[in-house]
């Protein structure tokens, strides 16, 4: 079972069709994301609004390289942040007014400070779209192998930041010694992939530097999350939520709603909750305002 992802081209000709159908699509884990953020219901619905007419504002620069889940979602991060900073600025003195501790911190968490992602960038270029393509194709063939232990120890470490010392307990290895070789295994299968891929070799010589634990001019944890590699596909979700997933992918994907609290997963899984008619009134409003913008393009 595949995911559905819309027709860019129709998105771009501002098709209303597609775009319908993209609301319909997407509302639901969009509003999701922002109702474990927002705690204002009419706040939350607004901000979903103006995710939706970014996101149509937006579409001729869209990046192939994303897909389009990742698009609406990146938006909405920002879209978030801003009506936090918006009611942060607002509150008596900036101080947390109670409703939401702690929820501005983790967001604010999500992303990296702009002087780092420019440096990286500038070192990188083209490198952080290869180190995404190498971590896919390992979370791929480790998670077809089974090996999903393995999968979330290197998920912990990698994505979460956990230390070894950590990391051991949580999953009854013998020691931190046995981390510190699955986290080395991986780096080397890492390598592998990547000199099949990038024959002038800068991103091998980076994962040698992160496996020597110095100073690698790449960011894994950030590639990881942001491009989420290792979330599973919604259906999977769906499979854990009605009970019919074997042990070791239900585990994994628990592991990852639960102590990795991927935003994007949870926000699915939320989706996933929500009876069937209960978004008709914000459907309706994200359309008012999403027809009128197709429209003024379009006449
Ligand atoms: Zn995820």
């Amino acid at each position: 079972m595949s995911e559905w992802s819309p027709d860019i081209d129709r998105l771009r000709a501002f098709d209303d069709g597609e775009w319908l159908a993209v609301e319909r699509e997407y509302a639901g884990r969009l509003l999701a994301y922002v109702a474990r953020r927002v705690p204002d219901v009419q706040a939350r619905e607004d901000v979903v609004q103006e995710v939706f007419l970014g996101a149509v504002r937006g579409i001729g620069s869209f990046d192939d390289s994303y897909t389009f889940e990742q698009y609406l979602f990146g938006i909405c991060r920002n879209r978030t942040i801003d009506h936090l900073r918006r009611r942060q600025a607002l509150a008596p003195g900036g101080a947390d007014d109670g409703e939401g501790p702690d929820l501005f911190d983790d967001l604010a968490g999500e992303t990296e400070t702009p002087s780092r992602i420019v440096r990286r960038d500038d070192l990188w270029g083209r490198g952080s779209e290869l180190l995404t393509e190498i971590l896919r194709a390992w979370v791929q063939e480790t998670w077809e192998a089974g090996e999903l232990r393995r999968l979330m120890v290197i998920e912990a470490l990698f994505s979460g930041g956990w230390r070894n010392r950590d990391t051991w307990q949580r999953f009854g290895l013998r020691d931190e010694t046995a981390v510190a070789g699955i986290k080395f295994r991986a780096l080397k299968r890492l390598r592998e992939l990547a000199a099949a891929r990038d024959p002038g070799g800068h991103l091998v010589q980076a994962l040698s530097q992160e496996a020597a634990g110095g100073q690698a001019p790449i960011d894994v944890a950030r590639a990881w999350r942001e491009n989420r590699v290792s979330c599973p596909a919604r259906h999977w979700l769906a499979r854990l939520r009605a009970g019919t997933l074997d042990e070791g992918p239900a585990e994994f994907i628990r592991f990852h709603l639960e102590e990795m609290k991927c935003p994007w997963c949870l926000a699915n899984q939320d989706d996933l909750e929500r009876s069937e008619d209960s978004l008709d009134p914000l459907l309706e409003k994200v359309r008012a305002s999403t027809a009128r913008y197709l429209r003024s393009r379009t006449l």
